[in-house]
């Protein structure tokens, strides 16, 4: 291969980058983005970077020293518009083109909206650094009260950044039980009261009927949340976590499988061998049928094995996730590593459920099958190598 182009410069975008050259390729690496920023890192953004105790210095995916050691050619603050997989052509926004022997595609997502919210001053989604930037400006600006709608990580982080900040924090989320589904009830009932241990006032199983404004000078302004049962919330500020929509639409008519992400078999390879996709636009085919992960993690681990099988020109290689990620709340790391299943049995191994511990998942013939801790690195750090082994494979050499 002579040219490779990588679509999309976050974590998945430059940690394929790198894993090419460390595969040995050293033709033309082209890495384009629509973002203009330099490529930056996104979970300090609700974390650090929102709290005020992180800069933009301190979210540098890539310096001066990697571009030059990576060879790479930056195309930043260029969209690409089209692909055609089979000739190896991009189109870019501006009208320039691209032949590309190679592509990865690694175009992430951005969030899902409230019905409504467009366009209303107050009402915010995090996930570009010019969000972020704006949130903590409105945050830092006479606000008081926050209310987070949705309680996945996203929406639990900033929860406890503004609670760090000293706001009137609200997290909702029309679901009983947040993070059951991923981490099994009783874990996700030590998420939740994390959370009211700090103040945080949670209120689960109730939806937005509607974001309650008044006119402001450039339309209309939020200052409360009506919920399903007829509560109004009052709010300066209404953060909205309410996950991913993948970007995609630059696919169409690209020839490649598309649904919710693009479509790749175990190896990161779409159904055109010269296209591989990672991070958190790829669907990827798993034994349990197709998978997304929106985790940092698992964007470093597929590029690994991307980049493996594109130079290969064909799949040598699968990705096993290890299924690791952390997310930062209340001064504590919540760390999961392996796959918890819905029927496994969970143990608490050492600690306070209530404060900081590690718990165990056993599946049915008492295997563990995920561990976790909260606000325990060391000791989770210690069971995740005994019960699962060191850093757990994310990639498999396929049997001949
Ligand atoms: C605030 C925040 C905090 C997080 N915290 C954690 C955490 O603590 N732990 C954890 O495991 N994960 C965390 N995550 C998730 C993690 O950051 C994501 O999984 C990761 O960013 C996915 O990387 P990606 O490169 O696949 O996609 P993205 O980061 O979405 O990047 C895709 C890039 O492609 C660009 N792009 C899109 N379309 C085009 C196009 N047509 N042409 C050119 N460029 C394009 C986009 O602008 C973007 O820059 C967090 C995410 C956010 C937003």
């Amino acid at each position: 291969m002579r040219t490779i182009a990588v679509v999309g410069a976050s974590v998945a975008g430059t940690r394929a980058a790198r894993s090419l050259r460390n595969a040995g390729f050293d033709g033309r690496l082209v890495l384009v983005g629509d973002d203009a920023r330099t490529p930056y890192d996104r979970p300090p953004l609700s974390k650090g970077f929102l709290a005020g105790t992180q800069g933009e210095a301190d979210l540098a995916l890539l310096d001066t020293d990697d571009e030059a050691e990576l060879a790479l050619e930056l195309r930043l603050g260029a969209r690409v518009e089209q692909l055609d997989a089979h000739a190896g052509r991009l189109r870019l926004a501006d009208g320039h083109e691209i032949g590309a022997d190679g592509v990865v595609v690694a175009t992430g997502g951005r969030p899902r909206r409230l019905p409504g919210s467009e366009g209303v001053e107050g009402v915010h989604v995090l996930r570009t650094l010019d969000d972020a930037v704006a949130l903590r400006s409105a945050l830092t600006d006479s606000t008081s009260r926050v209310v987070v709608v949705g309680a996945g990580f996203l929406g639990a982080e900033v929860a406890s950044t503004c609670r760090g900040m000293g706001l009137d924090v609200t997290l909702l989320d029309a679901s009983p039980l947040p993070l059951a589904a991923l981490l099994g009830e009783r874990i996700a009932r030590c998420c939740a009261a994390l959370h009211s241990a700090h103040g945080t006032d949670v209120r689960h199983g109730r939806s937005v009927a509607r974001l309650r404004t008044a006119p402001s000078g450039r339309g209309a302004r939020v200052t409360g949340v009506e919920l399903d049962d007829g509560t109004v919330l009052p709010a300066d500020v209404v953060v909205t976590g309410l996950g991913i929509v993948p970007n995609t639409e630059w696919l169409e008519g690209s020839g490649l499988r598309l649904g919710n992400g693009v479509h790749t078999d175990a190896g990161m390879v779409t159904d055109v061998p010269t296209v591989v996709a990672v991070g958190d636009v790829a669907r990827y085919g798993a034994t349990e049928g197709t998978r997304r992960h929106e985790h940092w993690t698992s964007a470093g681990e597929q590029a690994d094995v991307a980049a493996t099988n594109l130079l290969a020109g064909h799949t040598t290689v699968t990705f096993r996730p290890s299924g690791y990620f952390w997310s930062d709340q209340y001064g504590r790391t919540l760390q999961l590593a392996g796959h918890p299943g819905p029927d496994d049995r969970v143990e608490i191994v050492d600690g306070d459920p209530e404060d900081r511990f590690t718990a165990r998942y056993t599946d049915a013939s008492g295997t563990t099958t995920a561990v976790f801790g909260m606000g325990s690195a060391r000791a989770f750090g210690r069971l995740r190598r005994a019960e699962l082994g060191r850093a757990g494979p994310a990639r498999a050499v396929q049997p001949a």
